[in-house]
């Protein structure tokens, strides 16, 4: 039985007051929760300042990139070995907008991916098709591609020391969300390409959706059997809207 798990996603939102108004009306409300594992990843700048707000509230601190070297000559970047010491558990890796603004390949994400394993963090591969590649019937292969190049360089092992979340492009910060069935059938899909590997590791993996994820529709997305919980951007934001939705994913 996998454990469910809800992250969210600040993206570059927040400042010292939001942060500590949001998170004063989240944590009493997630205290009481069961079975779910919980975590934020504010921007860079309020990691300190979050990691300190978290303290004793069982909820984890997460980033939302890393750089693939550690240290060195790479103005305005963030090394895995940084974030481990600010208190990080998670990293996510391969974000759909690291992918298309920052022109992320797939190898350079499966180098931050192994860099972040490296460090002991715990790396949050996301993956997910664009609206045409879905159109085009592309999804399972897009998918696939970014799933092999992780298993070529850090084998099933390594990928089964992170987690992934499906992310199809089209659903993040729309408002449009994968119906529960098609987010099934892609989830089912990545479980099975991992069993080709190690069907104990595929069993076990985590695998979260992400893409719109609202309180109305968290419960049906959680309720399929391939899907674990939730990466979730624009509900994060909002108390009652994370809240509601870490409720449908606890116990
Ligand atoms: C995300 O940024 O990972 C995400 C899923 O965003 P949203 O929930 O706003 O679609």
């Amino acid at each position: 039985m996998r454990r469910k798990r809800v992250i969210g996603n600040w993206k570059m939102n927040g400042s010292l007051a939001a942060n500590r108004a949001l998170l004063e009306e989240l944590l009493p409300q997630l205290a009481v929760l069961e079975g779910v594992e919980l975590a934020v990843c504010p921007p860079f700048s309020y990691l300190a300042q979050v990691a300190a707000l978290l303290e004793g509230s069982g909820v984890a601190l997460g980033a939302q990139n890393l750089h693939t070297a550690e240290k060195g000559a790479f103005t305005g970047e963030i090394g895995a070995g940084m974030l481990k010491e600010l208190g990080c558990r998670y990293v996510l890796v391969g974000h759909s907008e690291r992918r298309s603004l920052y022109r992320e390949c797939d190898e350079t994400v499966a180098e931050k991916f192994a860099v972040a394993l490296r460090a002991g963090l715990v790396p949050v591969l996301c993956v997910g098709e664009t609206q045409a590649q879905r159109r085009q019937g592309q999804t399972e292969q897009v998918v696939s591609a970014q799933l092999q190049a992780v298993l070529r360089r850090s084998g099933v092992q390594g990928l089964a020391a992170g987690l992934i979340a499906y992310e199809p492009v089209w659903a993040i910060g729309t408002g449009e969300t994968a119906s529960p069935e098609q987010a099934q059938a892609v989830h089912r899909h990545i479980r099975a390409l991992l069993a080709q590997h190690d069907p104990v590791q595929a069993e076990a993996m985590p695998i979260l959706y992400g893409g719109s994820v609202k309180a109305d529709n968290a419960a049906a997305l959680f309720a399929q059997p391939d899907i674990d919980g939730g990466l979730i951007g624009g509900a994060s934001l909002e108390a009652a809207a994370f809240a509601a939705i870490c409720q449908a994913a606890a116990r």
